[in-house]
């Protein structure tokens, strides 16, 4: 019995000792919101999961702050978008946080543009006097829950070659998810379906996995190259093109200057949507419910 106490004493005091790693949960980093809202969906309580950027910061330009870099010190897993999104940030965050695990080849490194559907790959030679081109297609597949569906498969086969003891529960976390994901891109689709064909601005080349998925057109952008602040005579054209199209909704991320899209809006006229890029992670927002949320924007921007 003394026995049985002083070692669940000991037990006690190990974990608190450990508190931030509880049982060994496996320690994943995500570059965006969105990865971490389906990795926290997929693992569960076998996981501890943190994104290093906000839904509300630009994915392209994250501050590669000492803070970020701690974390990834601790992290078992490291799972990035890909197609150069993070190539301006990760790399000297992964070179600041010495950590074998977590660098790029190494089985805590997970890019999960290698299990996606790849959009605007380019077939000619990439010069970057075109703007930001990625040249391994466009990076922004998170608008898609068809994509995401590939990402949380991948995601959770990782996670179980990480830790195969916890193998039928990433499993079964991979299901449900996938199930409400599934749910979730019949309603988006449903819900936006008397819309399909119309014609859409955004502010950067973001939006071209949604456009796809639901079916509308893609007008223009008013950056005018990607990675490019939008110019006077290139939001000429646009007006031009917008009202040709007659196009109706102008989407943007909210980190991006609203300025010129509400100048634009206010003349075509359009209505502006600001969304946020990913899930509210941190306040425990998944990402269905983002999607939810980019959906209803949009319906109701084209005024239903
Ligand atoms: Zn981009």
């Amino acid at each position: 019995m003394l026995r049985r106490l002083l070692v669940s004493a000991a037990c006690a005091l190990a974990l608190a000792a450990y508190a931030p790693r509880a049982h060994a949960a496996v320690n994943v980093v995500t570059t965006v919101p969105d990865l971490a809202a389906i990795t926290r969906e997929v693992g569960g309580k076998n996981v501890s999961v943190q994104a290093l950027a906000l839904p509300t910061q630009d994915p392209h330009f994250v501050d590669a702050k000492p803070s970020l870099a701690l974390a990834l010190m601790k992290a078992d897993l490291l799972i990035q978008v890909g197609l150069d999104l993070e190539i301006g940030w990760l790399p000297t965050l992964q070179l600041g946080a010495r950590n074998a695990k977590i660098q790029t080849g190494a089985r805590g490194f997970l890019d999960c543009s290698t299990l996606v559907t790849r959009l605007e790959v380019p077939q000619t030679k990439v010069d970057r006097a075109n703007g930001d081109i990625h040249p391994g297609g466009n990076p922004h597949y998170l608008y898609d829950p068809r994509a995401a569906a590939l990402c949380a498969a991948g995601i959770a086969a990782r996670l179980a070659e990480i830790d195969p003891g916890h193998d039928a529960d990433y499993k079964a976390g991979l299901k449900a998810f996938q199930t409400k994901l599934e749910a979730g891109r019949q309603r988006g689709e449903k819900r936006l379906a008397p819309f399909r064909g119309q014609p859409i601005i955004t502010y950067h080349r973001s939006w071209v996995y949604l456009v796809e998925w639901l079916g509308f057109v893609d007008a223009a952008e008013l950056e005018p190259k990607p990675g490019i602040p939008p110019t006077s005579k290139h939001v000429a054209e646009v007006m031009v093109l917008g009202r040709k199209v007659g196009a109706k909704v102008i989407i943007q991320e909210s980190y991006y200057p609203d300025t010129t899209s509400k100048l634009l809006g206010s003349k075509l006229p359009a209505k502006v949507l600001l969304l946020p890029a990913g899930a509210d992670f941190k306040a425990g927002q998944g990402y269905v419910e983002h999607m939810d949320q980019v959906v209803e924007a949009i319906a109701k921007g084209f005024g239903s």
